[in-house]
């Protein structure tokens, strides 16, 4: 391929990709926000002829209550955190019909999505499922994403990617993901900051770890998010694009993050171009080397502010367009993506 490629995925999960960190009360109007916000997407990806990955949790697809409880995996997860599983509880919180809980059901949006057949729908797992967290187990997973894959079929969508809720790839349970169709996830950047089997490289913050003696693992955790937050205004983890090659001897294909789409924020106001120039750096640098740069976030990110959010989107969508006209950079869904190199592999 002789040119380089642009990847949106989003998150779609409204309350249960965040249900057991914050509540209704707290984030309501983000979630309740996405319901504006999907078609507004869709209305600017149109304008600027880019294709999108929307990974939907499973739950998302019900119009009742008495249309979902049937539907619930025989085996549930076993977190060791009771607190990560919907199963516990959660379900009493929720409404018996979409039309009256904006919270927890969106199949009018997955129904305006498939609209626009050039969009991919994926899956986010049928229950926002943590495949790294102790205590859960390879079956349980397997159950969620049959139960993912059976929602997704009644609306005619067939699931050929996934995209791990928090990220937690599970290099154990790939052949459940193989067994059932999936040719591609988007995986962490590769740098330390995002990839936490890494060590960290830098020394003043090894000598700055070394120094936290039984709290080591907590600070390495600040030090990353910390880093991964200022890596979105700064350069610390480089541009994170990858060729195609770098690519074609995984399977399913990992798509890597190449940078998360973080939402306007009004203390950080001052830093927006910065913030912005790091995005169109990234895609730029991937334009001019053939290279693919894969940029994601969720949509309630957009739920409130949305104006904000939107007037940045549109700016790296211009530019996108911008690069398509002058490198002939290409929007792809992750699915076509993993398409096109598993059959230059198998040609070449
Ligand atoms: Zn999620």
């Amino acid at each position: 391929m002789n040119h380089g490629n642009f990847v949106i995925s989003l998150d779609f999960e409204l309350m249960w990709g965040v249900r057991d960190l914050v509540t209704i009360e707290q984030y309501g109007k983000n979630i309740a926000g996405v319901h504006s916000v999907i078609p507004k997407l869709l209305d600017a990806f149109g304008t600027y002829n880019v294709e999108a990955t929307f990974a939907t949790v499973g739950f998302l697809f019900f119009e009742t209550k008495a249309g979902l409880l049937p539907e619930v995996p025989a085996l549930l997860p076993t977190y060791s955190d009771t607190n990560l599983s919907p199963y516990n509880g959660h379900f009493n919180e929720i409404k018996d019909n979409h039309t009256d809980d904006p919270y927890h059901y969106a199949p009018l949006l997955i129904r305006a999505i498939q609209k626009h057949p050039r969009h991919e729908i994926s899956t986010h797992t049928f229950s926002h499922y943590y495949c790294l967290e102790p205590g859960q187990t390879k079956e349980q997973f397997r159950e969620d994403l049959i139960a993912a894959k059976k929602i997704a079929a009644a609306f005619n969508i067939p699931i050929t990617s996934i995209i791990f809720p928090r990220n937690q790839y599970n290099v154990e349970y790939t052949d459940v993901c193989t067994s059932l169709g999936i040719t591609s996830y988007r995986g962490n950047e590769r740098h330390w900051v995002y990839d936490s089997t890494k060590e960290i490289s830098n020394v003043f913050l090894k000598f700055l770890i070394s120094l936290g003696g039984s709290k080591k693992a907590k600070l390495k955790l600040m030090l990353r998010r910390l880093f991964r937050k200022m890596d979105a205004y700064i350069n610390i983890s480089g541009n994170n694009c990858y060729s195609l090659s770098d690519l074609k001897n995984s399977f399913p294909v990992d798509i890597p993050s190449s940078r998360l789409l973080r939402p306007y924020s009004p203390a950080l106001a001052l830093f927006e171009p910065l913030r912005l120039r790091r995005i169109i750096n990234g895609m730029t640098y991937a334009a001019k080397n053939n290279l693919t740069f894969h940029l994601w976030w969720h949509p309630h990110n957009f739920g409130i502010h949305q104006d904000k959010n939107f007037a940045f989107l549109e700016k790296i969508l211009k530019h996108y367009q911008y690069l398509n006209k002058t490198y002939n950079f290409q929007s792809i869904t992750m699915t076509n993506l993993a398409n096109s190199i598993l059959t230059e592999h198998k040609n070449g």
